[in-house]
């Protein structure tokens, strides 16, 4: 996927996030949605940029297109308190380049180069792409909804249950 598409993908995946995690119900909560969607977006927009910056340095889709540099980006926050959000753009990426082409990525790079990809993918610059990425995208926000809506729910059962209570 190109950068277009990778940004479209950042930006609405981070507007559907940012309504998840702060629904507004009443007018007077719209401001803190939005909000919400400009603290989550502009990290997880550069984290969705960072990948292909192995075009310049490094072998492209494998020196930063594996595993190893989501866990980083994954941990980092706990480690150092910032960039929180950036691998969720990381993570958005590499989704999109599994789908949106036929080539794929290096995900145990450097343990491995294979690259992974779906054959069915659609290549970059089909004209299709644009639309493969909304899709994708409409994936991904519906996926983050059932972690963010059911899985605290599941949790609390769980808990509630192993409590007896
Ligand atoms: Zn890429």
């Amino acid at each position: 996927m190109n950068k277009k598409g990778h940004v479209l993908n950042a930006v609405l995946l981070s507007v559907g996030l940012g309504y998840l995690l702060e629904p507004a119900t009443e007018l007077t909560d719209v401001l803190v949605t939005l909000e919400t969607m400009v603290m989550i977006g502009v990290p997880v927009t550069l984290g969705a940029l960072f990948p292909d910056v192995d075009t310049a340095f490094g072998k492209h889709r494998k020196t930063l297109h594996n595993l190893p540099v989501l866990a980083a980006f994954f941990f980092f926050p706990a480690a150092f308190g910032n960039l929180e959000y950036v691998w969720i753009g990381i993570l958005t990426h590499y989704v999109l380049d599994v789908a949106g082409s036929r080539r794929g990525i290096a995900l145990f790079y450097p343990l491995s180069s294979t690259e992974y990809g779906l054959p069915f993918g659609v290549t970059v610059s089909s004209s299709r792409a644009t639309i493969v990425t909304v899709l994708v995208t409409i994936v991904e926000v519906a996926l983050a909804a059932v972690v963010i809506l059911e899985v605290p729910q599941w949790g609390l059962e769980v808990g509630r249950q192993a409590m007896g209570i």
